[in-house]
């Protein structure tokens, strides 16, 4: 079966088409700045296929899906000769509150459901709403399936989800603790299993996934315990632009001396802060260091903000679990960050784990980076939450 892998924002729509019989990426792409004017980059995986780069109208998304569909059949870039050959689509949707533990076959009484987790995720559901219509417009029916960012964490238990606020807001708001990214700590764990040649169920695992956005993850017995993203992705460790955990009475006393509304307020936590916010340069790693080298000591806090707040994090999930049998490094950061990795990793002796520096020489391939004697593993396991996605999708539609 092939199937068409769909994540769609509210002005962009990522793809990748499977080849499901071998897991093969076929196709992958991304139209941008729909509603806006639009451009597509169409990357098809076969020889002799040219890639597509240009700009292009895109005023909604079902055009944007049509295009796709026109480029995955031409003669220079397409790599199907039928769209009937697609038989499933498996969309990314961000938040499933409380109803959905698993990917679900999307329907109008589904769709109902995603609906009603709007107001836990404003901006993120409606797009991907729209994004299922948009197929659907130009798809007809082929099957469709949801696969939410939350699920995997609801196997949290009431201490670790429950936010230590008047009981009423969560039965009236379900305010609680709901946690992202849960498709590439499903993944990365499952891998982590894999590569140790251990059953998931006798591991505890730490997954930390490490990007523009970043979450840890506690997984014991392949089951998320707990994860460092709350209510919203704006909780947990520092992001890159992103303040993660603050104490919230900042919020107030920020609103009252900048004479800001706390819509404003929090527009700075998400989009002005973290390693942004620090260092004054920007939100890339990669400019961190640069600056780092320069003499700049914002940046070097910034770094160490960031490394104080994961590996704080790793060892409390450590306590949290009774124990640790792997840490594992994931996403743009912590693929290729071996300083990173490194710096975080420094204090993590005292858990029975240290990480080989030689070994952790390493970009964005799979690698147990441990040290010689060290009672736990330390891992690098790119993620790839896409293909998560094409998976459940096939064994979803197939039964
Ligand atoms: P997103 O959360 O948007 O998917 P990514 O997983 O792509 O983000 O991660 C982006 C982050 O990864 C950026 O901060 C970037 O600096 C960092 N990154 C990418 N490549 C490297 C690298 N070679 N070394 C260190 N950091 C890197």
């Amino acid at each position: 079966m092939k199937v068409l892998v769909i994540n769609a924002g509210s002005s962009s729509l990522k793809y990748q088409l499977f080849d499901m019989t071998d897991e093969r990426v076929l196709a992958k792409g991304i139209c941008e700045r729909i509603g806006i004017d639009g451009h597509i980059t169409h990357k098809p995986q076969v020889e002799g296929k040219a890639v597509f780069d240009e700009d292009v109208s895109l005023p909604d998304h079902a055009t944007a899906i049509a295009l796709v569909m026109e480029k995955m059949l031409s003669a220079e870039s397409g790599v199907i000769s039928d769209v009937s050959e697609i038989g499933a689509v498996g969309h990314r949707v961000v938040h499933g509150g409380e109803r959905f533990s698993a990917s679900c076959l999307i329907d109008d009484a589904m769709l109902d459901e995603v609906r009603a987790c709007i107001p836990l995720a404003p901006l993120h559901n409606p797009a991907n709403i729209t994004g299922i219509a948009a197929c659907r417009a130009v798809l007809g029916d082929v099957p469709q399936v949801g696969v939410f960012d939350t699920a995997f964490h609801q196997t949290m238990s009431p201490a670790a989800y429950t936010y230590a606020i008047p009981y009423e807001y969560y039965e009236k708001y379900k305010i609680r603790r709901y946690g992202f990214h849960g498709t590439s700590h499903r993944y990365v764990a499952a891998r982590a299993a894999e590569m140790l040649g251990r059953p998931i169920e006798e591991l505890k695992l730490i997954s930390c996934h490490m990007g523009n956005g970043s979450s840890l993850c506690a997984i014991d017995g392949g089951k998320s315990v707990d994860t460092s993203m709350g209510f919203t992705p704006l909780a947990g460790v520092p992001m890159g632009t992103r303040s993660g955990d603050i104490d919230p009475s900042i919020i107030e006393f920020l609103a009252d001396r900048e004479g800001m509304t706390v819509d404003a307020v929090l527009n700075v936590l998400n989009k002005k802060s973290g390693m942004l916010g620090v260092s004054g340069v920007s939100s890339d790693f990669r400019d961190l260091w640069k600056a780092v080298d320069a003499g700049n000591e914002r940046a070097k806090l910034a770094l160490d903000v960031f490394f104080h707040g994961v590996a704080k994090r790793i060892g409390a999930y450590a306590v949290a679990m009774g124990g640790v049998d792997a840490v594992i490094f994931t996403a743009g950061i912590g693929e290729n960050g071996a300083e990173e990795r490194e710096a975080i990793c420094k204090n993590l002796g005292v858990l029975g784990l240290a990480l080989d520096t030689e070994a952790n020489k390493v970009r964005g391939k799979e690698k147990d980076v441990t040290a010689a004697g060290s009672r736990g593993r330390v891992l690098v396991i790119p993620t790839n939450e896409e293909l998560v996605i094409a998976r459940d999708t096939v064994e979803i539609v197939g039964a």
